[in-house]
């Protein structure tokens, strides 16, 4: 664990710290969000105040991605639910999104240094340390996978940035430099196996012993991990974010049985009934959609954000820390 005072604290006294910033957030939302300040008085709640704390989120209204599209104008590409001004503004992100048109994600720099935090914690989960050598294809790009570069910096990885599309290069540096993980999408670590096989190269002889995937769903499924674990003689560990509220917020730990908040303190999670749209009781076991909350967010923070993730709520003891929820993907 990166951040056992963090990581480690109990759910009682988290909720407590939550609901405290969740209220600022609020708070924050009347004072910049124009899209938020119309939606929340349409709803009729006229205040902050008036919408209460975490206790009573389920009553206010949910977001839906294309709400916020909706608000995007030629002079507001980002949308209404902006709050910050340019010069608060570090980095900007865009996803590719099923339209065509990309959504742009800003960030201001604590709502990056959030992110980078929070990605750090749930990649640290899988049990990389400090001091190890990992090798990743990741490209920088647009994306927000960029901002997990700067969380392998936080954990203090030594990391050897291959990009993607460099397979011999990767392979190469695999060889030669003998690291301990290796980070990459689900495809690509099973492409490289095949690679690897039609070469003769002795892939699970190497010196990664630690296989984190992320990118894609599905990463963490039973049927999913046992030909990277045989073909990489390694261990393989999931981390998965949402690219509109944040990078690689859950991450597996070595337990392999579910991943960790990593963003504890940064998101609210809910569960709902994806057809109804009812929230669901988080009790252990409790499926549904799940919902996100920003709790510290700057530069356009989401409230009750839809991301059509159905996932399975585990609330139980880890050997590691607590657990929050193992996403199964449908
Ligand atoms: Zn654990």
């Amino acid at each position: 664990m990166l951040a056992p005072e963090v990581e480690g604290r109990p759910w009682p006294e988290q909720v407590a710290i939550d609901d405290a910033s969740y209220r600022a957030q609020l708070a924050y939302l009347f004072d910049r969000s124009a899209f938020y300040r119309d939606k929340l008085t349409s709803a009729g709640f006229a205040s902050a105040e008036a919408a209460g704390g975490l206790a009573d989120i389920a009553l206010l209204p949910l977001t839906e991605k294309s709400e916020i599209r909706a608000t995007c104008t030629p002079d507001n590409p980002i949308g209404g639910h902006l709050c910050a001004t340019p010069s608060e503004i570090v980095r900007i992100y865009s996803t590719s999104g099923t339209t065509g048109t990309p959504s742009y994600i800003p960030l201001t720099a604590s709502d990056l240094d959030n992110w980078v935090t929070g990605s750090s914690r749930s990649y640290a989960a899988s049990g990389v340390t400090a001091g190890q050598r990992a090798v990743s294809s990741y490209n920088a790009g647009p994306f927000v996978a960029g901002a997990a570069i700067e969380a392998f910096d936080r954990i203090g990885l030594c990391h050897i940035p291959l990009g993607t599309g460099n397979t011999e290069r990767l392979m190469s540096a695999v060889e030669l430099l003998g690291p301990e993980a290796a980070i990459l999408t689900p495809s690509y670590a099973a492409y490289l196996i095949e690679w690897a096989a039609e070469r003769d190269v002795d892939l699970a002889a190497s010196s990664v012993t630690r296989v984190l995937v992320a990118g894609e769903p599905g990463g963490g499924e039973p049927a999913f991990r046992a030909k990277p674990e045989a073909g990489w003689g390694a261990r393989v560990t999931e981390a998965m974010g949402i690219g509109d509220i944040g990078v690689s917020l859950w991450g597996e730990c070595e337990e392999q049985d579910g991943m960790h908040l990593g963003a504890r303190g940064f998101i609210h999670a809910e569960l709902i009934d994806p057809e109804t749209g009812v929230a669901v009781e988080l009790d252990d076991g409790a499926t549904g959609e799940l919902v996100l909350t920003h709790l510290q967010h700057r530069a356009a923070p989401l409230l009750r954000f839809r991301t059509r993730d159905h996932v399975l709520l585990r609330l139980g003891e880890c050997s590691c820390a607590q657990r929050l929820s193992h996403p199964a993907r449908e």
